[in-house]
C-alpha cells in the first residue's frame, strides 16, 4: 500500500498493488504479477535459486527548459529545479530506497535508480517508482514520460534491469574465479537461456512500436542478443564494478544488466520473461556465452553465427512473430497469456500503421 498525503507537493493519493485471481480463487493466467510469482517459485524449487533485481529507469521531464548539448552536466540538473530533490524525498516516503538521480544524455532526460530487492518486490517498486515520478512531476505542473522514444531522432529512454542470482541463504552465485570474466557456470547458464530466447522475449521487455527505434546500434541500447563486458550496447552486460579495493567485494558485486527493456513494458512481465528464459538455460545446463568486447556491427555473419549471436528483431511485429513461434514461451507462460498478449500487441501495431515515426512517438509520450 502506498499512501501519500503531501499537500505542499500537490500529491494526495493512495494505491495498492496485488495479484488478480479468478472468482474461484485460482491464480489468473493473465495476471502479470502472478506470472512473476510462479517464475520465482519455479526457480527456487528447481534450482534452489532466487533473483535480486534493481531497475534503472530513464524518462523525460517536461518541466526543464530543454537545451541540447548539456548531457549529464550540472547545468542540466539545475534546470530541473526542485524536481530531483522532491522526487527522491517522495520515493522514500513511498517506502523505496532511492539510490541515484542524474540528468541523462538527452535534453530533458533523467535517470533514477533504486536499491536492489527480491524479484517480486523489485517489480512492485518499479511500478511504484513510475507512478510516484509522474505524481511528483504533475505536482510541479509538468509531466514525466517513460515512453521509449520521445523523438525519433533523439535518445531513447531505457529501463535497465540489473540482476543477480543467489542461493537460498542469500549468497551470490554469480562469481567463479576460473570462469570467463569471473562468471560462474550457474550464472552463465542463466544468461545463456536469456540470450537464446531474446528474439522472442524482447516482445515482452520492449513491447511497443517505438521500442524498436531505440533498439538499433550506436544508441547505447541493445541491438544483438550478446553478452558484453561492460558494454552499454550489449543485450546483457557484465556490469563494471570496482576491483581495485578489496573492501568493495568485487566478486560479490559481480552482476548483470539486461538492456533491451523500456518503460512501455510491464516490470512483472520483464522479470518473469528473464527468469523463465534463465530457467531454460539452467535446465539445459547451457554453457557460459561468449563474452564480447567489440562493436558487433563490425562482425561478419559467420562470426556472429559461430557465437550464437543474432540481430534482435527490428520491429515489434517481428518480435511478436518470434514469440508466437516460441514453444518455450507457451510452456513458461501458458497459451492463454501468450495468446492475449499477441492479440493486444498486434492490435497496437495495427493502430500505428501508416503513422510517421514522429506521430508514433507522440502517441506513446501521451500514453506513457
Ligand atoms: N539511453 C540509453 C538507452 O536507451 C542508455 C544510456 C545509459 O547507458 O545510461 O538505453
Ligand atoms: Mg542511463
Amino acid at each position: 500500500m502506498v499512501d501519500l498525503d503531501l499537500p505542499d507537493y500537490g500529491i494526495n493519493e493512495s494505491f495498492c498493488i496485488g495479484d488478480v485471481h479468478k472468482l474461484d480463487g485460482e491464480a489468473w493466467e493473465c495476471c502479470l504479477r502472478g506470472q512473476l510469482r510462479s517464475a520465482v517459485q519455479r526457480l527456487e524449487e528447481r534450482h534452489g535459486l532466487t533473483v535480486t533485481a534493481a531497475f534503472e529507469h530513464e524518462f523525460h521531464y517536461s518541466g526543464a527548459e530543454e537545451q541540447p548539448g548539456l548531457g549529464y552536466a550540472l547545468r542540466a540538473l539545475r534546470r530541473m529545479g526542485g524536481f530531483p530533490d522532491r522526487l527522491m524525498e517522495v520515493l522514500e516516503r513511498a517506502g523505496l530506497t532511492p539510490d541515484t538521480f542524474m540528468p541523462e544524455y538527452g535534453p530533458g532526460q533523467a535517470e533514477v535508480t533504486i536499491a536492489p530487492a527480491g524479484a517480486l518486490r523489485a517489480a512492485d517498486e518499479a511500478v511504484i517508482l513510475r507512478e510516484v515520478t509522474r505524481a511528483v512531476a504533475r505536482g510541479l505542473d509538468a509531466r514525466a514520460s517513460f515512453a521509449p522514444m520521445v523523438d525519433p531522432a533523439g535518445v531513447g529512454n531505457g529501463v535497465h534491469v540489473h540482476f543477480s542470482l543467489h542461493d537460498l541463504e542469500g549468497n551470490t552465485v554469480n562469481h567463479d574465479p576460473g570462469g570467463p570474466q569471473g562468471v560462474s557456470d550457474t550464472a552463465g547458464a542463466f544468461v545463456a537461456g536469456i540470450l537464446k530466447h531474446m528474439p522472442a522475449l524482447v516482445a515482452m521487455t520492449a513491447s511497443s512500436v517505438p521500442s524498436y527505434l531505440r533498439l538499433t546500434p550506436h544508441r547505447w541500447s541493445a541491438a544483438f542478443n550478446n553478452f558484453g563486458l561492460q558494454d552499454r550496447e550489449a543485450g546483457v552486460r557484465i556490469c563494471p564494478v570496482f576491483s581495485e579495493r578489496p573492501d568493495r567485494d568485487a566478486p560479490g558485486k559481480l552482476h548483470f544488466e539486461y538492456r533491451a527493456a523500456d518503460g512501455a513494458a510491464s516490470p512483472y512481465l520483464m522479470l518473469a520473461a528473464l527468469i523463465n528464459a534463465g530457467l531454460d538455460g539452467l535446465d539445459e545446463k547451457m554453457p557460459v556465452p561468449t563474452v564480447t568486447q567489440s562493436d558487433l556491427t563490425t562482425w561478419d555473419d559467420a562470426a556472429l553465427a559461430e557465437n550464437n549471436i543474432v540481430r534482435l528483431p527490428n520491429r515489434l511485429s517481428a518480435a511478436l512473430d518470434y514469440l508466437q513461434e516460441s514453444q518455450w514461451a507457451k510452456a513458461a507462460f501458458g497459451d492463454t497469456l501468450v495468446d492475449a498478449f499477441l492479440r493486444h500487441k498486434r492490435c497496437e501495431v495495427e493502430i500505428m500503421d501508416g503513422l510517421t515515426e514522429e506521430e508514433i512517438c507522440n502517441r506513446y509520450v501521451a500514453a506513457y
